[in-house]
């Protein structure tokens, strides 16, 4: 099992998560997608004001055939199909798409951290996973599951109405 998180902040969020998941679903099997949320940019102070548009957020988790990294290269692909072109980091983007976890696998290489390196700062990113993987446990760590985990956080995520499947 692969969960990812996708975020977008730029044009039409909701058109492009759909179209996102429908591409997801010829990669991956059994599908199964989060509710949205919506979060504010996570921003560095010196990051112009423009920058700050909020995002549309959720994961998916499904099952692969690929290699971790085989999978990042294909969601890069995808990222790249759906318009997303190279900004500067932290920039809006049409779509992010980034391996929160994969079942028990630990990577650290320099282009792949498994489980993202984030994932546990990152409500718009636990939450969701929760959502859908609520007995997932962080491989390494103290064995509590994802919805424990998500319970614990400090958060405002704002779920919105959207129904993406
Ligand atoms: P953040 O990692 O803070 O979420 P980002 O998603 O904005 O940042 P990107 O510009 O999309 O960063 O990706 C930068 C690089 O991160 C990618 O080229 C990829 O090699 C690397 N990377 C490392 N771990 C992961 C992962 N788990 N999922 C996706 N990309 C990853
Ligand atoms: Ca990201
Ligand atoms: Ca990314």
């Amino acid at each position: 099992m692969v969960i990812l998180g996708l975020g977008t902040n730029l044009g039409d969020r909701e058109q492009t998560l759909r179209q996102a998941v429908l591409e997801l679903k010829a990669l991956l099997s059994q599908v199964i997608c989060s509710p949205v949320y919506e979060s504010p940019a996570l921003l560095p102070e010196t990051a112009p004001k423009d920058w700050d548009m909020p995002f549309l957020n959720m994961a998916v988790r499904g099952e692969s055939t690929f290699t971790p990294k085989a999978l990042l290269a294909e969601i890069q692909a995808l990222e790249r199909k759906l318009g997303r072109e190279k900004r500067g980091h932290w920039s809006p983007r049409e779509i992010d798409i980034d391996i929160l976890a994969c079942d028990g696998v630990i990577i650290n290489e320099p282009t792949l951290t498994v489980p993202h390196q984030a994932l546990l700062k990152r409500d718009f990113a636990l939450i969701p996973l929760a959502d859908i993987v609520p007995e997932w446990v962080y491989p390494g760590r103290d064995g509590k599951m994802a919805h424990e985990l998500a319970t614990q956080m400090a958060s405002q995520l704002k779920r919105t109405d959207l129904v993406i499947a």
